[in-house]
């Protein structure tokens, strides 16, 4: 009795490890597809892409995407923005839609990695579902952002933060987002209407690069994103006397490059001296008047931090300000300090997305990391209104936004059936 009683469970436990071992997956090969296809438009001669937002290029990728969204079950509309819109019904009508999805548009010369990767394996995720005959409790919405790589525009867009300002900008492909957007079939002018409140959708998902090295150079396979970094940028003038190069002795000298070049390296000493993984960076340097043969009046250094906490960038600010300050005092040199822009807001992910991505992706048998995004996307605009997670796969080398930019074809079926499991999960969660 006692001995049926272990055999059967042992057979249970069998049983259980069988099922586990076939979770359903998306189809490798048929994503590593349609990411090549997709990648075909807008190919230039150097293996880059040329698919900025709005040109010829993006609007023939559409017409693909807009194709392989209708062929897995999904049903298809273009919004105001030019967001394409792919909507699978729920079994329960009054639950709010699980959103998911990325964009297709690149930097000129670009890669074929960074958008496509969560757009395609987004779509897969669907085609694998509507194959397993697989309804899910939440409707789902995978949405292809419009002109992600230039001012999150579909993103902002969607959440109702894109200003008409924004619309007039000119957008790489040399019309105005007002233009490209109609280019693309949408309406700038009924864009307002667009806008979704905080609760109108259950989750919003993506996927994407990691656009790093973390996780190529650690031989990791999945990403668990804690939410993407705020920037902050600051402009320092070193103010001094301008004179002539060879008649001006040492001891008479008014240099503004001196106590500037001094700041550079406090910045590097400062921004390592605190634990953790904010990021701290002098960009530009610009000296006035800029002659090999001229003392500088006037110097110019820039100064941009990046971190997941708004007060940790600026407890590191005011370190380097005080710096600053006593560099320019001890030259005798005035300074003047400008606080040029906040480029975001930290987007912070959902706690339980979070743990329910590295839960998934462990019970797929994959090593995780958890690591802010230090660069921008629509997922950061999304998270205005929606619980947010984001999954990131490896890129070797931790290259991005250019022709050499890669990730595997098994790195990337990792990615898409930790997102189909990640949705499947909140599915069952979120009540
Ligand atoms: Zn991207």
């Amino acid at each position: 009795m006692k001995r049926t009683f272990f055999s059967t469970l042992i057979l249970l436990l069998i049983t259980a490890l069988t099922v586990s071992a076939q979770e359903i997956q998306v189809n490798s090969d048929r994503l590593h597809k349609s990411l090549m296809k997709l990648s075909s438009y807008g190919k230039n001669a150097a293996g880059g892409s040329d698919r900025q937002a709005y040109t010829v290029h993006d609007i023939e990728a559409r017409k693909y995407v807009i194709g392989l969204m209708k062929d897995s079950g999904l049903e298809v509309s273009v919004d105001f923005a030019g967001n394409i819109i792919g909507k699978k019904a729920g079994k329960n009508p009054a639950l709010k839609p699980i959103a998911f999805g990325s964009h297709i548009d690149e930097v000129p010369n670009g890669g074929d990695y960074d958008g496509p990767v969560g757009s395609m394996g987004a779509i897969e995720v669907v085609k694998t579902l509507s194959e397993q005959g697989i309804q899910t409790d939440h409707s789902l919405e995978v949405i292809i952002f419009t002109n992600e790589e230039g001012g999150v525009v579909g993103s902002r867009a969607l959440v109702g933060a894109l200003s008409k300002e924004a619309l007039q900008v000119v957008s790489s492909s040399g019309l105005t987002q007002y233009e490209g957007i109609q280019a693309l079939g949408g309406d700038p002018e009924r864009i307002p209407e667009l806008k979704r409140n905080s609760g109108d959708l259950a989750a919003f998902l993506e996927l994407h690069i990691e656009q790093g090295g973390n996780l190529y150079t650690e031989e990791l396979n999945i990403g668990v994103v804690e939410g993407i970094v705020a920037i902050e940028w600051w402009e320092f003038s070193f103010l001094g006397k301008a004179n002539h190069a060879g008649t001006t002795p040492m001891n008479m000298r008014k240099d503004p490059m001196l106590p500037a070049a001094e700041l550079v390296l406090a910045v590097n000493k400062i921004v390592t001296s605190y634990e953790g993984k904010q990021v701290g960076t002098v960009g530009k340097i610009q000296a006035f008047p800029g002659a090999g043969n001229v003392i500088p009046g006037e110097v110019k250094v820039t100064l941009e931090l990046r971190d997941l906490s708004s007060e940790k960038i600026w407890k590191i600010y005011s370190e380097i300000e005080q710096k600053a300050k006593s560099l320019a005092s001890g030259n005798e040199i005035g300074l003047k300090i400008k606080h040029i822009e906040v480029a975001s807001k930290p987007a912070l992910a959902d706690p339980m997305v979070r743990e329910v991505i590295k839960s998934q992706a462990e019970k797929l048998g994959f090593s995780t990391k958890s690591l802010p995004s230090g660069a921008g996307h629509d997922a950061q605009e999304m998270a205005r209104i929606a619980p947010m997670g984001m999954i990131f796969i490896p890129s070797k080398d931790g290259i991005s936004h250019a022709p050499d930019e890669f990730s595997t074809q098994e790195d990337i079926a990792n990615g898409t059936n930790v997102l189909l499991h990640t949705i499947l999960e909140l599915d069952k969660r979120l009540k």
